[in-house]
Formats: structure tokens, C-alpha cells, sequence
């Protein structure tokens, strides 16, 4: 399928006159056909008014009708997966191997919210039927579902360019609420999210849908992203990036007159505390996971272990040794973008520069441009208490170890660290005591405790928390992955009284969707129990 390098507004190509750009392939640093024309304001102001005019039909639109289109999505992206994963390797560097199983989890999760929306949950029917005999006085009639926001923005990630990207998580959940959504491409893989934008648009007629539910926009953030973040018209913002650029977006909703809410997920260094029973285990496995973790997707994962806290003493002398081998051994990947590459060696100048920072080893530079070597610095708990450097997100294959001397300290070292997508615990029975005390610092720490593991490899599921406390993420009461997303684009709405010729379905006596409904408080579950297998392909 050749690459037309130009927007989508409702159903129609769209070429910008506002400049271009054309991916880099960051294992040469060659430039890859062809340009990308950039849209300006008219075209935001299009696309805006297209979503809000589908949205009036979109959001009460049948949900079988709904939950097809997203099937729909997922088989178009998986009928051009060969060409998708080609090109996405292009301009990623990624390997084919992740690139595939991010395809597979892309797809999982737009069924997954297809599963979602006919299973029903989601609407949260709760009915108070009036008593008009209750003798304090009578009781109206209340009954309460959950509606869409309207259309949503989505700003595609750069280190996703699946999963978090044209039809990623977010856009997936905000269709599933019932909102149309426009797409802020990113500029590292416009190929890519040419292919999925083509695949979402044709999934949108072929099932019937209004043109405008979906559009795919290229320019730079600066001002695409800001007029879309402004437009009157969108009322949630979806965003994977970096701390500026979220915080960026966060200024821009708040001062509109307005203000929206934005779903940024921005900065999270993922503590890993090794309590000292764990020392009595496998080190080497443990040294191999860590590696693993720190390098994977060369280390370009939100979950990445930023830090990993370690006893002093001689068997946690014996974990850094293990280490520095397996950190020696190993051989950098290519990274998303030359401007990513040049912001983590920056990070790595900034740590290397302190002189409380030891490098413990370094690995070598893998092949072509942008494939720096992993490094692992180490240092004590009071210097990462007094220096605020060490606690800096460093996006790529770098990590710290801080040494510990008392797991009992570990609540106050905790208490002091910034909100977390991730806390992971390495621990044996005889630590059970030192975590009881640490638990609760965690759970107003991070989004998501692991007792071994690692924290890469989010399952897409119906339990799984993908958030945190600032600056994790920008609103810690939700999930950026798993079906809960869904939450962020509705609201709840009450109707008093109204006659049941008017009432919404999922409202009404007749419960014609089959709906679970909670009806003078107890649960009555005349719907599916469930809504569908987790996606598949999970990992990462
Ligand atoms: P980014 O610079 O935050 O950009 C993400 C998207 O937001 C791009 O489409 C960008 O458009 C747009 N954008 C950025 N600043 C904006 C602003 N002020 N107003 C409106 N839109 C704006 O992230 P990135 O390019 O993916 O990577 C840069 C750094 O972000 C990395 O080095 C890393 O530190 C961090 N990062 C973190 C994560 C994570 O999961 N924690 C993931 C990815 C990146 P333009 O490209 O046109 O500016």
C-alpha cells in the first residue's frame, strides 16, 4: 500500500500546506519517503467540527453497532501487518519480534473494549425507584448511567507506536466510551500511523460509522497539538510522553474557558527494592532480570526499573558484582529518535557528573547511529536523598543502584521519591515484616506493586493499574491500559423522574441491552458476567 503522506479528516485525505516532515530511520539516520504535510488551524477547526457532529449520533449509537467497528479496526490493522511491522521497524529501530507483539496487543485491546461495550458494565446503571408511599416522604424516581465526555484528543506515543499510538489503548477507550477521537500523529512514525489511520477509517464506513468519529492529523505539537488541545470542542485530552510536553498540555486544558481534563502519562523512574532476604536467592537470575528490564525495547518502556535499591553489605556487594558482569556483556539497541538518544545522554552526562555517582559498568554501543552502551550507576541512599538528579527519569538503558543500610529505613527513602507507575518488591519470608511497614508508603507511592518480577510487561486486563501518583501520570484516580481506561472519557449522569418514553435504554425497565444494574442497591446481574478474555499479547 503506498504512503500518501497526508492527513485524514472524516473519512478524506488531507494535504497540509503548513510544512512537512519525513520520518528518520534512527539506525542510519536517513530520512524515509515520503514528506508528511502538516495541517494548520483550519484543518484542527475541520476535524473538531466533524467529531462534535458525529458524536451526536456516535454516542448512542447502537453498541453491538459500536463494538463491530472496533473488530472491525482490529482485523484491517492485522490485514496489513506484514507491511505495518516493516515500516514501523523503519522508523523505530524496534525489533520485529516486539513490533509483532505490539501489533497483537493493539488489536487485543480494540477487542478487548469491543468485549467491553457489548458485555455493558460500563454504562454503571444504578436505579432508585421512587416510593411514593415512603411515609417521611415520598421518594422520586432516580437513575443514573454513565455518558461521553465528547470528542477526545489523542497524542500518539513515540516508544508505543502500536499499542499507544493511532489505535492504542487510549484512542481504543475513548471510542469504546463513545467519543469520536482525533489523532495528533507523532512525527517519529508517520508511516505507521498512516497505515493504522487508513485501517480505523476504513473499519468507520464499512460498519456504518459517522465519518467524523475518527481523524488522523500530522503537525508539530507546538501548534496542531496546542489548537487541538484548545478547541472548544474536545473535551479530554489522551497523551504518552515526556514531563514538558504533558505538563505542556496540562497548562493549555486549564486555561481554556473550559478547562478539560488531560490523561498524561509522563516521568516514572519504577523503584525495585531488594529486601535482604532475597539476597539469599538466585543472584544471577536476579542480575539477568534486571539487565533484561533496564535494556529491553532498549530501554524505552514507561516501566522501565529506573532504580534498583540494594542492602550494603557483602551479599548485596555480591548482587552489584553479578551486576557489572552481566551490564559488561551486554550491547545497546538502536533508540526511537536521534533527539531521544541525545536527551538520555544528556541524563547520562547529568548522573556521571556527580561525585557520589559510581559507574558500576557499561556494555558496548550496538551497531549504526543512536544504539548507545547500557550503563549502571550506584550510590548511596543519603546522596539520592540530598540530590535530586538521581531521581530523573532517564528514558533508555540506564539505571542506578542505591545502597541501603537498614530495611527499616526504606518507608522514610520511599516517603521522599516522586509518584510512580511502578513499585517492585524482591523479597523472602523473613522480609515480611520490613514490607508491612513499606506497603503502605507504596500504595500512595505507585500505581502498581509487584512482589518479584519485573515491572516491564503490563498485562492488558481487567485488574491491571497503568498510572500513579504526578508525575507518574497527571490524574492518579484511573488506568491508561486495561478496560477500567474506559472510565476516563464518561460521566455520570442522573435522570429524576423522567417518563419512561424518554429515558435512555440502559435505563429503562425493559433493560433491553441486558444490562447488570444495581436497582435500590443490590446488584442484579441479568447481563454477561464477563467482558472477555484479556488482550492478548500483553507484554511490554
Ligand atoms: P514528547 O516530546 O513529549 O512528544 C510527545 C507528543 O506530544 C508529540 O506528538 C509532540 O509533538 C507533542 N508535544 C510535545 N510537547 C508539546 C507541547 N508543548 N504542546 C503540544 N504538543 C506537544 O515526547 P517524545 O517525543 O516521545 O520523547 C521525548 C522524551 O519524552 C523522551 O526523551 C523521554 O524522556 C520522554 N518519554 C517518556 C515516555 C514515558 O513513557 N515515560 C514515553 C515517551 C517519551 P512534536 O513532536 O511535534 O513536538
Amino acid at each position: 500500500m503506498a504512503l500518501t503522506g497526508h492527513s485524514i479528516i472524516a473519512g478524506e485525505t488531507v494535504l497540509g500546506s503548513d510544512g512537512s516532515t519525513r520520518a528518520v530511520n534512527p539506525s542510519t539516520n536517513g530520512e524515509l519517503e515520503p514528506a508528511y504535510s502538516f495541517v494548520g488551524a483550519a484543518e484542527v477547526e475541520q476535524a473538531a467540527r466533524a467529531a462534535e457532529e458525529a458524536f451526536a449520533q456516535y454516542r448512542d449509537i447502537d453498541p453491538e453497532r459500536r463494538a463491530a467497528f472496533l473488530d472491525a479496526a482490529a482485523e484491517r490493522i492485522e490485514a496489513v501487518r506484514g507491511e505495518l511491522v516493516e515500516r514501523a521497524m523503519q522508523e523505530t529501530g524496534l525489533p520485529e519480534a516486539r513490533l509483532v507483539g505490539e501489533t497483537a496487543r493493539t488489536t487485543g485491546q480494540l477487542r478487548m473494549f469491543a468485549s467491553v461495550i457489548r458485555q455493558g458494565d460500563f454504562h454503571g446503571v444504578r436505579i432508585d425507584p421512587a416510593q411514593p408511599e415512603r411515609t417521611s416522604a415520598p421518594r422520586v424516581d432516580l437513575r443514573q448511567r454513565k455518558v461521553p465526555l465528547g470528542p477526545v484528543a489523542v497524542f500518539g506515543a513515540s516508544n508505543f507506536p502500536l499499542a499507544f499510538s493511532v489505535a492504542g489503548g487510549d484512542t481504543a477507550s475513548a471510542l469504546a466510551a463513545g467519543c469520536p477521537v482525533i489523532v495528533k500523529a507523532h512525527n517519529a512514525h508517520p508511516g505507521t500511523s498512516e497505515l493504522v489511520g487508513r485501517a480505523v477509517t476504513e473499519a468507520a464506513a464499512a460498519t456504518g460509522m459517522p465519518a467524523g468519529v475518527f481523524s488522523l492529523l500530522y503537525g508539530p505539537g507546538a501548534e496542531v497539538g496546542q489548537a487541538l488541545v484548545r478547541d472548544p470542542r474536545i473535551t479530554a485530552v489522551g497523551f504518552t510522553g515526556s514531563r514538558s510536553g504533558g505538563l505542556a498540555l496540562v497548562e493549555a486544558a486549564n486555561a481554556r474557558p473550559v478547562p478539560i481534563p488531560v490523561y498524561a502519562e509522563m516521568s516514572s523512574i519504577n523503584p525495585v527494592f531488594v529486601l535482604p532476604g532475597a539476597l539469599a536467592g538466585d543472584i544471577e537470575t536476579l542480575a539477568q532480570g534486571f539487565l533484561g528490564s533496564v535494556t529491553g525495547s532498549s530501554g524505552q518502556l514507561c516501566t522501565s526499573p529506573g532504580l534498583l535499591l540494594v542492602p550494603t553489605g557483602e551479599a548485596g556487594d555480591r548482587l552489584v558484582e553479578a551486576i557489572a558482569r552481566v551490564f559488561a556483556g551486554s550491547t545497546g539497541q538502536t533508540m526511537l529518535t536521534p533527539g531521544i538518544h541525545r536527551a538520555w545522554q544528556a541524563g547520562v552526562a547529568a548522573l556521571a557528573s556527580r561525585p557520589e555517582a559510581r559507574k558500576v559498568a557499561e556494555g558496548t554501543a550496538g551497531a549504526g547511529e543512536n544504539a548507545p552502551a547500557p550503563v549502571v550507576f550506584e550510590t548511596t541512599a543519603e546522596a539520592f536523598s540530598a540530590d535530586e538528579v538521581f531521581s530523573r527519569e532517564i528514558f533508555g538503558a540506564a539505571s542506578l543502584i542505591v545502597r541501603y543500610d537498614d530495611a527499616a529505613r526504606l518507608p522514610e527513602l520511599a516517603s521522599g521519591m516522586e509518584g510512580q507507575l511502578t513499585a517492585t518488591l524482591h523479597l523472602a519470608d523473613t522480609d515480611h515484616e520490613a514490607v508491612r511497614a513499606l506497603l503502605p508508603v507504596l500504595e500512595r507511592l505507585a500505581g502498581r506493586i509487584l512482589a518479584g518480577g519485573w515491572p516491564t510487561g503490563v498485562e492488558v486486563g481487567h485488574a491491571v493499574i497503568h498510572g500513579g501518583p504526578f508525575p507518574a501520570t497527571s490524574n492518579s484516580a484511573t488506568t491508561s491500559v486495561g478496560s477500567l481506561a474506559i472510565e476516563r472519557f464518561l460521566r455520570p449522569v442522573s435522570y429524576q423522574s423522567l417518563p419512561e418514553a424518554l429515558l435512555p435504554a440502559p435505563v429503562r425497565d425493559d433493560n433491553a441491552y441486558a444490562l447488570n444494574r444495581r436497582i435500590d442497591g443490590t446488584m442484579h446481574m441479568e447481563g454477561a458476567a464477563q467482558s472477555g478474555a484479556p488482550a492478548e499479547g500483553g507484554a511490554r
